[in-house]
């Protein structure tokens, strides 16, 4: 299948799961993770219809970015960040996903408040309080959005999570859950900003439906679009 196809495909799997679910499919954000995607293949994807990409790796969003891969789409960071590396990121992109840590945290507001602007940030969770993944464990979530809260320059939007790779989709409905719930609980203690606090982004290629039916509000899809990747050691920069 082409990509066309393939994002209507997921458009449409998406759909029923929120009809399902008793949602609006609309209210529902297909994020296309381009990461490995060259600068044409981007360009095809707004053209048939993607409107949100979502880059894990500076690099690639640097180049895409110079040559102007991204026109007609939201760009939105969803990898990994260095604190060294805000700077590449700040400003370039409408919503940062994976904000790992207060220093992390701490550094994207200060490079915001350099250049005069507001960004907009989800906070990661670690859910399963993996070693191998960053993020905020859900005890330290709260802490995180009051320190987020109280940052000029960044607007705290909402949650994020990856769930275990290994995880049977009804596993990662549970993680899915967790993370709604976690979200209302900050929400209804942090007053101040709760209207804000309107992103769950959840969901891959293998478990968006059960993401949808927990209350994700954006998807992150990359291999059911573009399909499968080359592993990232064997990959070429
Ligand atoms: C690659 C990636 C995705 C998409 O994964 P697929 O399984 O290919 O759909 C989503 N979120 C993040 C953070 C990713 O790195």
């Amino acid at each position: 299948m082409g990509l066309r196809e393939n994002i209507e495909a997921v458009r449409a799997g998406l759909d029923a799961a929120a009809i399902a679910a008793g949602r609006d499919p609309s209210s529902i954000t297909l994020l296309a993770a381009t990461k490995t995607q060259t600068s044409d293949t981007i360009r095809e994807a707004i053209a048939a219809g993607i409107t949100v990409c979502g880059e894990n790796r500076v690099q690639e969003l640097t180049a895409h970015l110079a040559g102007s891969a991204y026109e007609g789409a939201d760009i939105h960071f969803i990898g990994h960040l260095q604190t060294n590396k805000v700077k590449y990121v700040v400003g370039k992109v409408s919503l940062i996903h994976s904000v790992s840590s207060e220093k992390l945290l701490r550094a994207i507001g200060a490079q915001a408040d350099k250049l005069g602007i507001v960004q907009d940030i989800l906070l990661e969770i670690n859910l399963a309080g993996e070693e191998s993944k960053s993020g905020f464990a859900p005890e330290q979530a709260l802490d995180a959005a009051r320190t987020a809260a109280n940052l000029q320059g960044v607007r705290l939007r909402g949650l994020m999570c990856i769930p275990p790779a290994s995880g049977e989709k009804e596993e990662n409905f549970q993680h899915f859950e967790t993370l709604h719930q976690l979200a209302v609980d900050i929400r209804q203690k942090m007053e101040d900003n709760k209207l804000n606090m309107d992103v769950l982004s959840m969901g891959m290629s293998g478990d968006y439906q059960e993401a949808v039916a927990a209350g994700s509000t954006c998807i992150r899809v990359g291999s059911a679009l573009f399909g499968p990747r080359p592993p990232m050691s064997t990959r070429k920069d």
